[in-house]
């Protein structure tokens, strides 16, 4: 299959990108290095032992899309940005480069007749849930900030499109909190400045390069007061890509699945989780709640189970070894 990563460059393209090419794919990545470096594709080389094609592009950019989609069987689409907090002060560009790209993406896919789409959504298209797990049928439509109804929209202008182009299908994919690295340690999450995601940083204070972790919340109705999440290994959720490409060829319309492990572990677990893997002690501090951040979610994963043959198989420790393992070769 020749299948067109946009936004292959970053963190889950290219873990997704190395499952892909393993498995004897074509894979062009098409990226516009925003939030990217092109050192990738060495790394993804020495991996894989292949080399990817690469377009360095922005997909508002019509006629540069349409170029890069000639003899492409399925578009994964992860290109966007994804700083919640970012997104609150710089909304416009938020709905440009996610809501904008993908419409323009969308019009090249049909001026060249590819009709297949993975997209990377978010658990945060569920808002606060009302019950946990979360299954893909609770309802949607109160997320809580620019990125998350980018998310809304995306979702929702994909199913208009499938419903006016029977020929059409597309896969929503919502991730759940994805965390770690690929097992060489050569590609992982390394975010510029100062993470906003809690592995990120439990990374960095593991390695020394900040003092301490702000933990946001000890009075939610958790276990242990702690923000509850439900993470997954990225080779995890680049395998459920992997495995969404044959039911997105075989099959017509719009669906929506979690990727997820479909358990959660709170804050405070990560951390010793960490501790554990590293053998480096997190100092940390309880701080007030962060504006926007729910108590708790995780999700019930058996529809991608029962339509991908999917499931994670990555434990928390597994997802802490290979973040350190990622981040301690740093300089
Ligand atoms: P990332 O920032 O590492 O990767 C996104 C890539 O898209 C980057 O390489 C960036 O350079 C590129 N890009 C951005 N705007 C572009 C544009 N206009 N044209 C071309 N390329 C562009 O992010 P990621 O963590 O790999 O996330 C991938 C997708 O998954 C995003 O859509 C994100 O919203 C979604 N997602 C991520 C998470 C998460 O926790 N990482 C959770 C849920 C959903
Ligand atoms: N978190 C924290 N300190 C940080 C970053 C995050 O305590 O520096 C908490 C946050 O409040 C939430 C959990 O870690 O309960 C996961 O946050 P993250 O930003 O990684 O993901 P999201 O909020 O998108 O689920």
């Amino acid at each position: 299959m020749n299948i067109l990563l946009t936004g292959g460059m970053g963190f889950i393209g290219s873990h997704t990108a190395i499952v892909l090419l393993e498995a004897g794919h074509n894979v062009v990545l098409y990226d516009n290095l925003s939030n990217s470096d092109a050192s990738v594709l060495d790394r993804l080389e020495t991996i894989t032992g292949r080399r990817p094609s690469f377009i360095e592009g922005d997909i508002r950019d019509g006629i540069a899309m349409q170029k890069a989609l000639a003899n492409i069987d399925v578009v994964i689409h992860f290109a966007g940005l994804k700083a919640v907090g970012e997104s609150v002060h710089k909304p416009i560009e938020y709905y440009d480069n996610n809501v904008n790209g993908t419409l323009v993406l969308l019009d090249a896919m049909m001026k060249t007749g590819v009709r297949r789409l993975i997209f990377s959504s978010s658990s945060t298209v569920y808002g606060t849930p009302a019950t946990l797990p979360l299954t893909e049928d609770c309802p949607t439509g109160e997320a809580t900030n620019p990125y998350g109804r980018s998310k809304l929209h995306i979702e929702q202008i994909l199913a208009d499109v499938c419903r006016a182009e029977p020929s059409f299908s597309a896969i929503c994919l919502r991730y759940f909190n994805p965390i770690g690295a690929h097992p060489s340690g050569l590609i992982g999450e390394d975010p510029n400045g100062i993470p906003n995601n809690l592995l990120p940083y439990v990374a960095r204070v593991a390695h020394g390069t900040l003092p301490y972790l702000k933990v946001f919340g000890n009075d939610y109705p958790t276990p242990d007061g702690t923000g509850v999440r439900d993470f997954i290994h990225v080779m995890d959720l680049a395998d459920g890509h992997a495995k969404a490409v044959p039911y997105v060829m075989n099959n017509t319309g719009w669906i929506a699945i979690n990727l997820g492990c479909g358990r959660g572990y709170s804050v405070l677990e990560v951390i010793h989780a960490f501790e554990k893997s590293s053998g480096q002690k997190i100092p940390y501090q309880l701080v007030e709640r962060r504006e926007g951040d729910i108590a708790a979610n995780w999700c019930d994963p058996s529809k991608a189970q029962r339509l991908l043959g999917w499931s994670a198989t990555r434990t928390i420790d597994d997802m802490c070894h290979d973040a350190w393992n990622f981040e301690s070769r740093k300089e």
